[in-house]
């Protein structure tokens, strides 16, 4: 599988910038009603495209995040208070925006009891209260791997249940340092033994070998993970982790292939691939299957 060099950012990755006024509508609903999107605070290059869409990302428990993964441009430090009016404003952001198909993420939490669990479930509650045919699909963090926060997650009942697992086995003390790879295996087969669509995400260019990825996707296919997405890595800084390789569309393309081929029932891989970017058409897919194997 070929790769470029790190010097120069191959032109496959250069994304649409953000003109329509649809982009802007979605930035006024973003700022009037002091929400946070992990679009803006992750740097996504997809920011243009899908807010052009009407789609975005709306991030929980504000946009501090209580953990240092070395990948990854969202603040960290010490988050404020609670903000209990959230849940109802991600709610009617939601409506507002129309969306058929809403993506909510969160900053980590470790300084709550519960990992902001509760917060989590009643923003489903109140986006499925005033959206009620709106796909939910939550992205969340692994609550330390206690299965007690994450049942109150799963008993607000969300459509779609994404949690990643960033990178393989042997990097993940030195990309994401608080996480680790068996915790997130057992978040996604507990939420699938409750019968859960689950799905997941990898980046790649960030240091990993080719035989790692592929048992990162076996392991996740043998606790029978539905949906998975493939990434380039982007260092957002000179501070964040170095850039390993750029990874071609090419193996991207080889990398779906094979994840259909162990059994995913949706692979969206591609360089500017995101965990929410297309999550939408990933759910369309996903009902189209069931329908027709149903
Ligand atoms: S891929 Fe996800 S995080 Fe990036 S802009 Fe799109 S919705 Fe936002």
């Amino acid at each position: 599988m070929s790769t470029t060099s790190v010097e120069r950012k191959p032109g496959w990755l250069r994304a649409k910038l953000p003109t329509s006024s649809k982009y802007r509508e979605v930035r006024d609903l973003v700022d009037q009603n002091a929400l946070h999107t992990v679009c803006q605070s992750a740097h996504c290059p997809n920011l243009g495209e899908c807010w052009s869409r009407r789609t975005a990302t709306l991030m929980i428990l504000g946009e501090v995040c209580t953990r240092s993964c070395t990948f990854c441009a969202i603040q960290t430090g010490r988050p404020p208070e609670l903000d209990l009016g959230e849940p109802a404003r991600v709610a009617e952001a939601v409506r507002k925006m129309g969306l058929k198909h809403a993506v909510i993420t969160s900053v980590a939490r470790d300084d709550l009891k519960d990992g902001g669990a509760s917060v989590w479930a009643a923003t489903v509650r109140a986006i499925r209260y005033r959206n009620p045919g709106t796909g939910i699909e939550i992205l969340i963090p692994d609550f330390r791997g206690k299965p007690e926060p994450l049942d109150v997650v799963l008993d607000a009942r969300p459509d779609i249940l994404n949690h990643n697992i960033e990178t393989v086995e042997r990097l993940q003390r030195p990309v994401r340092k608080t996480a680790n790879y068996n915790t997130t295996l057992g978040v996604l087969r507990h939420a699938k033994s409750r019968g859960f669509t689950t799905k997941s995400g990898i980046m790649l260019g960030i240091g990993e070998q080719h035989e790692e990825i592929a048992k990162t996707l076996r392991d996740l296919r043998a606790i029978d993970v539905n949906i998975l997405t493939i990434g380039q890595y982007l260092q957002p800084t000179p501070k964040h982790r170095p850039l390993d390789r750029w990874v071609t569309p090419e193996e991207f393309q080889e990398w779906k292939d094979f994840g259909l081929s162990i059994g995913f029932d949706v692979v969206e891989s591609g360089p500017l691939v995101r965990s929410s970017y297309h999550a939408d058409e990933q759910s369309a897919m996903l009902q189209e299957r069931g329908a027709r194997a149903g």
